[in-house]
């Protein structure tokens, strides 16, 4: 299935919205919503999805048929579409898959995020890891799953994700690359700093905070709209 199509089926059974007007749960505005959590009721969707990211790391070849490329997904949905993959990959891209599930660590508040290998850690000496996830965020996730890896003597060559809000470039990120089947370019702002309500743009009451500020902003000149949609 072409990735547009796909994507297509994705965003039906996501929250994902770009060229609109939302309140994030944090209280900041901004110009796009990526939410692809609701994938974990989609098994089928997601093995597809994260398929179709290995055939475009092929395409891009950062890999090639035959190889064996270990990954490693942190928990949820980063570390279901690794166990998806496990038996599946080989047949359906070329790409023999080693996986390892990655649990969250609970750390006292301040702390940076930590993940712990799901089951036996990796025995791969000097290893290069490709990390699989829905979404690529500001890096922290990539930042702790990159740690865990070090403590192996292995290292994170890749990025692997559905959706790239990052903003960035692979090498901040101390990578070698970054393959997503979409990528964002989101502003963000304070509402103080929001050009979307200096030009009054309507604000989704959903996904995301919009109703907290209908609530203390009842007559906010852009008005109101019950669900995002993209432009
Ligand atoms: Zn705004």
């Amino acid at each position: 299935m072409p990735n547009k199509q796909l994507l297509n089926q994705v965003h039906k059974v996501t929250d994902v919205y770009s060229g609109t007007h939302v309140v994030y749960t944090s209280g900041l505005h901004g110009s796009g919503y990526v939410d692809y959590r609701n994938l974990q009721n989609h098994k089928e969707l997601l093995l597809e999805v994260a398929c179709a990211i290995v055939q475009k790391m092929r395409a891009e070849e950062w890999v090639e048929k035959g190889d064996t490329v270990n990954f490693v997904g942190p928990k949820t949905l980063g570390a279901m579409m690794v166990n998806l993959i496990k038996y599946e990959l080989y047949a359906r891209t070329g790409i023999n898959a080693r996986v390892w599930a990655l649990d969250k660590v609970e750390v006292p508040e301040g702390q940076p995020k930590t993940f712990t290998w799901s089951e036996e850690k990796p025995d791969v000496q000097d290893g290069e890891f490709v990390f699989m996830d829905d979404l690529l965020n500001q890096g922290s996730t990539t930042a702790a799953v990159q740690r865990l890896v070090a403590t192996i003597g292995g290292r994170v060559v890749g990025i692997a994700v559905i959706g790239d809000r990052s903003n960035t470039t692979p090498e901040k990120l101390g990578v070698d690359w970054v393959t997503a089947l979409e990528t964002f370019k989101l502003e963000v702002s304070t509402e103080e700093d929001c050009l979307l309500c200096r030009h009054q743009f309507p604000i989704a009451l959903s996904p995301g905070h919009g109703q907290k500020f209908k609530e203390a902003n009842p007559t906010y000149q852009g008005g109101f709209v019950e669900k995002a949609v993209s432009a």
